[in-house]
């Protein structure tokens, strides 16, 4: 079974946080952090959302609407409420993933406090329209969500350095990992000072349990991505038992997970700095596994190919199909595991429903039509899914 991804690690983090952690492991991980990212300023939390979440407060924004795409991860509109503020969802482009930057002025008001600028599935946002906007509102805020972009370049230039502050998310799920976990990153020391006094005022330390709960994650996370268990989590994860564990959200509610205001733990952050190191060759997998993609799927016109950008770094290689369930299964039958994500358009959801969902039409659409290919394995997997795919 190939399975659809698998965390970026090793041996290497399992000596780390099984050799009991430094007490300053966290502060460590963000220093290597801002490096990694060349901003000035990382702040861990320990989630991409909780981190969001204070950072709406830093700014001191407050009932004020905050733009985000219809089509993203669910928990970025649940830190937007529960940071007091309201989303206003924009619709993504037709012949991209992110959110349609040139119909941005139809969603500004008085009250706009922010635009959080997401780099969708790895792809960049065109920072020349960001530009563009930043000279036209300047009061409105820049936040760039790099969760599945880290360090995309758009003509060149990071990404995550064009805005106020840019988000990371590092589940285990993501391009680089420390089991759980958010990064703030930031070049504004006003800022960065702000944001730290939301930290110490809002998150309790992290506890031993919570400290040895992360621990014993990371344990049972390693050999069930390793291949002989892999079939067999699998299909556990068919029949529902893991459903309480791998699920993040419930259509019907907007919360925060119940440790969102508990700190990073120092096992997290000493996996994530031994993670960081695998950064060059982690990318470099995922480019080569999309590469081979694009070339051998040019040909046929089952799959609608995602944008060829360069600069994108691929937390996911999105196909869009008429009709997903037909491929799932397909795949299944060939040893494949397909993910489907992002399978839901937030506006549509009960908890967001008050919107009309007409007015996102290609958001839906992308979430009933897109399905994606692995890519942690490179050329490789990449080769054996092409071939299983499409015999
Ligand atoms: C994963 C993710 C986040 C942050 O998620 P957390 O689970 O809170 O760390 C934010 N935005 C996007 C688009 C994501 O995929």
């Amino acid at each position: 079974m190939i399975p659809r991804l698998k965390p970026p690690i090793g041996l290497a983090e399992l000596r780390a946080v099984l050799r009991l952690p430094a007490s300053d492991s966290v502060s460590s991980f963000e220093r290597k952090f801002a490096r990694l990212s060349q901003q000035k300023y990382a702040i861990a939390f320990p989630y991409g959302r909780t981190g969001l979440y204070l950072l709406l407060k830093a700014l001191g924004l407050h009932r004020n609407e905050i733009i985000c795409p219809a089509y993203t991860c669910v928990v970025v509109p649940h830190a937007i409420v529960f940071s007091g503020n309201r989303p206003v969802f924009m619709d993504c482009a037709d012949n991209h993933f992110n959110m349609d930057l040139e119909k941005i002025e139809s969603a500004i008001t008085p009250r706009t406090g922010a635009i959080i600028a997401t780099s969708l599935f790895g792809y960049p946002v065109d920072l020349n329209r960001i530009s563009y906007i930043r000279k036209r509102h300047p009061d409105i805020h820049i936040i760039q969500d790099c969760a599945h972009s880290f360090l995309s370049q758009w003509e060149g230039r990071p990404v995550n350095r064009a805005g106020i502050a840019a988000v990371f998310g590092l589940n285990i799920s993501k391009t680089l990992t420390s089991i759980f976990g958010g990064m703030i990153t930031s070049d504004d020391r006003h800022l960065h000072r702000r944001l730290l006094r939301e930290r110490d005022q809002h998150l309790q330390p992290a506890t031993v349990k919570k400290e040895m709960m992360r621990l014993a994650y990371l344990l049972a996370t390693y050999p069930a991505f390793s291949s002989p268990f892999y079939g067999l989590i699998n299909k556990i994860e068919r029949a529902g038992f893991l459903r309480r564990f791998v699920d993040y959200y419930d259509e019907a509610v907007i919360d925060m997970p119940p440790d969102f205001n508990t700190r990073m733990s120092q096992v997290e952050a000493a996996a994530g700095i031994v993670n960081i190191d695998r950064y060059e060759s982690i990318i470099n997998r995922r480019r080569a596994a999309a590469r081979y993609y694009f070339d051998h799927l040019k040909s046929t016109d089952r799959f609608q190919l995602p944008p060829d950008i360069s600069g994108a770094t691929y937390s996911h290689f999105v196909v869009r199909v008429p009709d997903r369930n037909v491929w799932l299964k397909k795949g299944m039958a060939a040893g494949i595991q397909l993910g489907e994500l992002i399978e839901y358009s937030i506006p549509e959801m009960e908890s967001y429903g008050c919107n009309p969902p007409a007015s996102f039409p290609i958001a839906g659409r992308y979430s009933r039509t897109s399905i994606n290919l692995p890519v942690w394995g490179g050329v490789h997997i990449a080769a054996r899914v092409v071939k299983g795919l499409l015999s």
